[in-house]
């Protein structure tokens, strides 16, 4: 007697939640815009609803998972009243802004709303790697806790509905810092002839994860503003390995454009003499510590 859930959106993300909750016995029903991509999930048992009121009105947790909120938007507004007592969750990428107008849209209408970001691909959905951040109020969160756990390991953000948006979205700010230096770095080990998936393998993947060591370091900084503890790594020694970075880039006639915004950052950090410091540093140019406003 597991809990009837419902799962709006069967693209690869809603059918891979979709088969999670198949293999953990809840009974499913779906609905997608392109009807035949659930059959593959109703041959392993799922109901297949004809419209969404049907969907909405089958369980009383409800998943959504499309494109974008424009999609959570066209799709739910006319069943706002059918999701009345229910409980809604919303994993479709978005913003805070927008996670926030679909909680107060959800709240006017008695919808129990829980906003979420799924931090696994579709594989590895239902998996030990995958977490799921989820906000809105707590006691939303904790009453399908157990449901959600199928997913993977929910973390709750705050009750603030936008939170989860937010660190989704900081996370793969995260994901693709590192992947345009992965990019970058393997553009220029081809141009000289090396393997890219052997350099990869040997030596990009360890460097970068005895790299990551550095992370909590570096959030220290900026969480205390100050970028002159425990330097090893001085910004104007940095500045000088950056150059070097770009004119070996130059000789290989391979353009270094991916890098541009963090030269210009570190040469104005200089600029205010800021040599000593760490790399972190440059935060201070971009906003955001509430001492601007
Ligand atoms: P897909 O492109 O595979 O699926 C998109 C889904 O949105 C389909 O169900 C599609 O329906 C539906 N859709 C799009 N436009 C409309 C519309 N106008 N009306 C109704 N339905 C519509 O994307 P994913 O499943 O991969 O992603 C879904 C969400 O999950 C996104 O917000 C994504 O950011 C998030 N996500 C995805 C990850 C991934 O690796 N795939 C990882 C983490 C989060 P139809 O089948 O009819 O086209």
């Amino acid at each position: 007697n597991r809990t009837p859930v419902t799962v709006i959106g069967l693209g690869d993300m809603g059918a891979a939640l979709a088969g999670a909750f198949l293999a953990q016995g809840h009974p499913v029903t779906v609905w997608n815009r392109t009807a035949a991509k659930a059959d593959g999930l109703v041959a392993r048992g799922a109901v297949r609803a004809e419209t969404v009121g049907d969907a909405v009105t089958a369980s009383p947790l409800v998943i959504v998972c499309v494109l974008d909120y424009g999609v959570v938007e066209e799709v739910l507004a006319p069943v706002g009243g059918a999701l009345a007592g229910r409980t809604l969750v919303n994993l479709t990428n978005g913003t805070p802004g927008q996670a926030r107008r679909t909680a107060a849209w959800a709240d006017e209408r008695g919808i129990g709303y829980l906003d979420g970001g799924i931090m696994a691909v579709p594989p590895g959905i239902g998996t030990a790697e995958a977490f799921l951040l989820h906000s809105g109020p707590r006691d939303v969160f904790d009453a399908c806790r157990e449901e959600l756990a199928v997913l993977g390991r929910p973390e709750y953000a705050g009750a603030d509905p936008g939170a989860a948006a937010l660190q989704d979205l900081a996370l793969l700010t995260g994901m693709y810092g590192m992947v345009s230096g992965v990019v970058q770095a393997l553009t220029l080990v081809r141009s000289a002839g090396f393997g890219p998936v052997d350099f990869a393998t040997t030596k990009l993947v360890p460097w970068l994860s005895a790299m990551t060591a550095a992370v909590p370091h570096y959030a220290g900084q900026i969480e205390s503003g100050d970028y002159t503890k425990g330097v090893v790594s001085n910004l104007a020694m940095q500045a000088a390995g950056l150059e070097n970075i770009f004119r070996a880039h130059e000789e290989q006639g391979v353009s270094a454009e991916l890098l541009a915004p963090v030269r210009a950052l570190v040469a104005r950090r200089l600029a205010e003499g800021r040599g000593a410091e760490d790399f972190p540093g440059v935060a201070e140019l971009l906003g955001g510590s509430g001492s601007e406003d």
